[in-house]
């Protein structure tokens, strides 16, 4: 008999597949099976007003070849097609040489705004002219990151709308998103800023435009690999480059490309432990930082006539900090993907935006998006109209036959094999 394929297993068979291959202990599997809620303690001292726990199912996306080096990635995700998707787009990558990334810099920006100044112009000289003080307030503020090698980089002032005193504080978080740690450094700055120069502080905060963090993952396809049964590679590509020059002119579809990525990107975040909302913010930014919102990723013919793919936007994740070191999921989680530091982590996420969206659009210039997503859509649509496990295996080929697959189609059928 044909050894099933890992999605064909239970979840049990996934877990101890995964302690064989050595990617979980089976202490972190056992943990993951029992599937244990967090403690009231853990999930009432978290949240304020905390009233119950909400589930989303954790899944994995197999050896996605980063930088040549073989990860399993943690998704937590409530869509059913998007692991699935992943995990083609990883296989067919892993056959052309893998993901490529890389991340320039590293930091996290903070900005101090003060207004009603008498002299913008003698406040901004002050600001530069006095760096060595306001460095020694950041390291007062915050000694610790400093301790760890990190705190304040730059410092740089701007007059906008003559009106407003802007100070950029560029800040190196170390392994943390650091959203804390900028928030306590630009407040000591804003402090010491108005002290002397008086003004009104409007606010100090960082900025989610966490452009001093961005990432660059790249993949590059021989369009041969692509064929299907009823598409030449090479028309897949083509379509595919159209489709990404597409979006480029079209909002809409800019919107929506953007969205694929941001799948699997989310579930990573998620697991991880880190914030989405914060990458959310700054990826739709960054997409929008020429004015008009743009696709993060493009696809393009190299001169050697191969498919390439390049994803670049801000990921500014951390591996400590948060809920990261409070959550025992994230814990296991990071043990699965064995990450080392931040920056590792931000290349696997930057990589798995672009499997994501090259997964998308290959299924949209090819099949059509909705063929693979019905088969698992089909799916959710039998376990909401409340098919147990055995009548699923029943359900499920007479739903995906049906004309109109819906949620009273399913809830007919299932009263039928019920009767
Ligand atoms: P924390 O406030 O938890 O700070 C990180 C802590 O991790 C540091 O204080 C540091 O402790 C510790 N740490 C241990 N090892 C390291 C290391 N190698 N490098 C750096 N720090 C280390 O988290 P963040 O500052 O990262 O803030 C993230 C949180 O802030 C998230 O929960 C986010 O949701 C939230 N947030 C987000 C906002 C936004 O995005 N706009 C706004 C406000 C909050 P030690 O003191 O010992 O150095």
């Amino acid at each position: 008999m044909k050894k099933p394929k890992f999605y064909q297993l239970t979840k049990d068979e996934r877990l101890a597949t995964l302690v064989e291959q050595g990617h979980l202990s089976q202490t972190d599997a056992d943990c993951l099976a029992a599937a244990e809620p967090l403690s009231d303690e853990i999930a009432g001292n978290m949240i304020e007003n905390q009233i119950g726990q909400y589930q989303v199912p954790l899944g994995v996306v197999q050896d996605l070849l980063v930088n040549q080096q073989v990860y399993q990635v943690p998704f937590a995700i409530e869509e059913p097609s998007v692991i699935a998707a992943a995990n083609n787009a990883a296989k067919m990558a892993r056959a052309n040489g893998g993901f490529v990334t890389e991340q320039l810099t590293r930091l996290m920006t903070g900005e101090v705004v003060l207004e009603k100044l008498v002299d913008l112009v003698a406040a901004k000289a002050w600001i530069s002219g006095n760096n060595d003080h306001l460095f020694e307030v950041a390291r007062a503020a915050h000694p610790s990151i400093v301790k760890r090698g990190g705190g304040l980089q730059k410092i740089t002032p701007t007059i906008i709308d003559d009106r407003f005193l802007k100070l950029e504080l560029q800040i190196d978080t170390k392994e943390a998103m650091g959203a804390n740690i900028v928030n306590t450094i630009c407040e000591a700055i804003a402090h010491a800023v108005q002290e002397q120069l008086g003004g009104t502080l409007l606010l100090s905060v960082l900025t989610n435009a966490a452009f001093e963090s961005v990432v660059i993952a790249s993949v590059t396809i021989d369009p041969a690999t692509l064929t299907t049964a009823t598409l030449a590679g090479k028309t897949i590509a083509e379509k595919m480059i159209a489709a990404s020059d597409f979006a480029k002119v079209d909002v809409a579809r800019a919107a929506t490309h953007n969205k694929g990525i941001m799948n699997g990107i989310d579930a990573v975040v998620l697991a991880t432990g880190n914030d989405w909302r914060a990458i959310e913010a700054g990826v739709h930014s960054y997409a929008a930082k020429k004015g008009a919102y743009q696709p993060l990723s493009s696809w393009e013919w190299t001169t050697d006539q191969q498919l390439r793919g390049r994803i670049e936007l801000p990921l500014p994740v951390g591996m400590v900090g948060g809920s990261i070191g409070i959550l025992p999921t994230v814990q296991i989680n990071q043990r699965l993907l064995k990450v080392q530091n931040a920056r590792e982590l931000a290349g696997i996420i930057a990589a798995v935006g672009l499997a994501q969206n090259f997964a998308a659009l290959k299924a949209l210039v090819s099949d059509g998006i909705q063929k693979g997503h019905m088969a698992l859509q089909a799916k959710s649509l039998a376990i909401a109209a409340g098919a147990t496990e055995t009548e699923l295996t029943q359900l499920l080929p007479l739903l995906l036959k049906a004309t109109h697959l819906n949620t009273a189609t399913a809830t007919e059928l299932l009263a039928q094999l019920r009767a």
